[in-house]
């Protein structure tokens, strides 16, 4: 009586793509992945790569630490101000890829073991107070601007 199941119901899950297995975990689906940090200090740097196969989730784990990171330690220095925001959005490309992979499934055999746990949004963690660093410098910037430019044409 079990030709009453259709194939397709008794499968046991839609089909993974298994071109690539994390190899952090093992799961799949999998992609070549890179995220960046940089760390400025004031005349030295430092850039910062982390490339591997990931699956979703421990991808998301390595960008959120990276890009946490370099919220806080990539601003301090002149280049290093300009080199940050580039950082920055090179991750936030390299996180669009992570939301068209699928769940990580574990591998039908061999070993894997649970993917790294992503961990909270960049947004929540306190590191996003980094953010605060350009835009208080921008804003000085231009209020700077706007005071000169003020005091010449009142002066
Ligand atoms: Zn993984």
């Amino acid at each position: 009586m079990t030709e009453l199941i259709p194939p397709y119901l008794s499968a046991p899950m839609a089909a993974v793509d298994r071109t690539h297995a994390c190899e952090n975990c093992g799961c799949s689906p999998a992609a070549q992945l890179t995220f960046r940090g940089h760390r400025g200090m004031v005349v030295v740097m430092q850039f910062l790569k982390n490339r591997g196969v990931y699956c979703r989730d421990c991808g998301l784990a390595v960008f959120r630490t990276m890009t946490s990171r370099t919220l806080v330690q990539g601003w301090w220095g002149y280049a290093s101000f300009v080199i940050t925001p580039f950082i920055l959005l090179y991750n936030v490309f390299g996180r669009l890829k992570l939301d068209k992979m699928g769940d990580p499934v574990p591998p039908p055999e061999g070993m894997w073991r649970a993917p790294w746990s992503p961990g909270r949004p960049v947004y929540l963690r306190p590191t996003i107070v980094g953010l605060a660093v350009p835009l208080a410098v921008v804003g000085l910037i231009i209020a700077a601007v706007v005071s000169s430019a003020l005091s010449s044409t009142g002066g």
